[in-house]
């Protein structure tokens, strides 16, 4: 069993202060909240906090932005200023991923792979910018329709901790592209990247004051204010579906625009015809990669009796030997949870684990040295739960998976919908007929077949039941940001 942490070879870290003085699109003015390394507790930054005042101020500018400048009308300057916003990204790309890593927890490689997909997501909606086309129909005589996409007007993105970088920037970019202004809520532990990769955006020269604005604060007061205020024209939120169940709730009052990417419990089913030593790392990948903690972890595996043994032994081996620890070692695999008390509730389902199943890898709280100043627990396998176990319904968020074997399609199909979530779907088969019965029977916005974790700018996220509602990333996601109008033109003499 290895599961080594270096934490020697870190280089000294200079805790970041993060203030309003030279950033003019950060609207804050108040105490000071700290993000923490989750791997070792040190202090990542110190970061100012909104009033609610400060956020009005972000959204009178938000309004007054939109009012004063050629930004909703002119396409040209969208792109260009997200295009060079992502060579930005590009040049700084080393420090960004340092301090992801720093203050998120998830391996440096993997912080390196959620700087580039943020890159390549600004530059999909860049290329959009230029191309937001309505539509043009004759109607009758004398008779013109013209459809337009206009932007909704002013954005709030309110977004989670786990991909900081990646699910405020899939909300930014479009939102940009598309001509509305945007005030951006990170969540309180990962405040210090959002604000150093939106001030690359923010020093562009041709970038109109007032179109972007980031507030800093808890999502009780400075999130809902966003929310309820009448200024606020559009709700993007990433976060948990209770969160974004009652901020749909506060959004009706204004009958607000609403997308919401909410959490997920998805199954990842391995046929017997499936090339086994993929869908091992693809098993693996959906449930350890960023220990756990993200909305579309492959944390129920399903597993056709007949390989179901030698399957999960495997995958057993596997998840003993991943080298857990420091997200700046380059050898580690898996790195901490973002918090102590989330590591509290990723135990306590290992404890329901222990007493609902039988924990057959992990299951450790790896709170001792040299991991007894972050946030670790071992990658953990459960097998043999009770089918009323709440390990197979409810979110961890954390490196637990749970297996379950099946016999037919049907089973696997029943299993697999048997959550009130609906976010994604991994399937594993050579059987190309399968694959397409499964996929169309499975009730969830993406479904990765002979993959996993695999997104991309162009292709639509989303969930279906409690995981979402509304779509981001492609054409889709992109359109989520505009409002239709259709003018009609009539040119005859009389009305009727
Ligand atoms: P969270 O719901 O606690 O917080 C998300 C954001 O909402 C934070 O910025 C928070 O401050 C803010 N917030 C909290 N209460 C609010 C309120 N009443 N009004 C307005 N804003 C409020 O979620 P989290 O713990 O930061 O993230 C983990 C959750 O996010 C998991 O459930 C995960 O599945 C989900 N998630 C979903 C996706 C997706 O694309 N579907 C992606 C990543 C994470």
């Amino acid at each position: 069993m290895v599961r080594q942490a270096t934490f020697a070879s870190r280089k000294e870290w200079n805790p970041l202060r993060i203030t309003h003085d030279n950033r003019e699109f950060l609207r804050v003015s108040t105490d000071a909240l700290s993000s923490f390394d989750p791997a070792t507790g040190e202090l990542v930054a110190l970061v100012e906090t909104s009033t609610l005042e400060d956020v009005n101020i972000a959204i009178s500018r938000a309004i007054e932005g939109l009012n004063r400048s050629g930004w909703r009308n002119d396409g040209a300057l969208r792109a260009r200023v997200l295009f060079r916003w992502a060579e930005r990204m590009r040049t700084n790309m080393d420090t960004l991923a340092e301090l992801l890593t720093r203050e998120q927890g998830k391996t440096l490689a993997q912080a390196r792979g959620e700087v580039l997909s943020s890159i390549s997501m600004i530059e999909f909606n860049s290329g959009q910018a230029r191309a937001i086309f309505g539509r043009a129909i004759a109607l009758k005589e004398g008779v013109h329709g013209v459809v337009l996409r206009e932007p909704v007007g002013v954005v709030a993105a309110i977004t989670p901790w786990n991909y900081p970088l990646n699910l405020t920037i899939r909300a930014v970019a479009p939102a940009l592209a598309t001509g509305n202004a945007v005030i951006v809520k990170p969540a309180s532990a990962t405040p210090a990247i959002v604000v150093h990769a939106l001030e690359l955006l923010a020093l562009d020269a041709e970038f109109p004051p007032g179109i972007l604005s980031v507030v800093i604060g808890s999502g009780a007061t400075v999130g809902e204010h966003l929310v309820v205020h009448e200024g606020v024209d559009m709700i993007a939120f990433t976060g948990d579906s209770t969160t974004g169940i009652n901020v749909m709730k506060k959004a009706a009052d204004g009958l607000k625009k609403v997308s919401l990417e909410l959490g997920g419990k998805s199954p990842n089913i391995d046929f017997a015809d499936a090339n086994l030593e993929k869908a091992l790392d693809g098993a693996e990948n959906a449930i350890f990669s960023a220990a756990g903690q993200i909305c579309t972890a492959g944390s129920r595996l399903l597993v056709e009796a007949s390989i179901y043994e030698e399957f999960v032994d495997r995958l057993a081996a596997r998840a003993s030997e991943l080298r857990v620890g420091d997200g700046l070692d380059p050898q580690t695999q898996m790195g901490p949870l973002i918090s102590a008390s989330h590591k509290q509730t990723v135990l306590n389902y290992i404890e329901i684990g222990k007493s609902d199943g039988v924990v057959i890898s992990g299951g450790e709280d790896l709170g001792h040295a040299p991991f007894d100043k972050g946030h670790f627990v071992a990658p953990t396998i459960v097998s043999g739960l009770s089918m009323n176990s709440r390990l197979l319904t409810e979110e961890v968020f954390g490196p637990v998976l749970a297996v379950q074997s099946f016999d037919s399609e049907e089973e696997a199909l029943s299993l697999a919908n048997g959550t009130e979530f609906g976010l994604a779907c991994g399937l594993w088969t050579s059987n190309l007929d399968r694959a397409w019965r499964m996929g169309r029977g499975i009730e969830a916005g993406t479904i990765w077949i002979n993959t996993y974790h695999h997104f991309y700018g162009e292709t639509e996220v989303g969930g279906f039941k409690h995981s979402g509602v509304g779509r981001q990333q492609g054409i889709e996601g992109l359109l989520e940001f505009t409002e239709t109008k259709h003018l009609n033109f009539d040119s005859n003499n009389n009305l009727w």
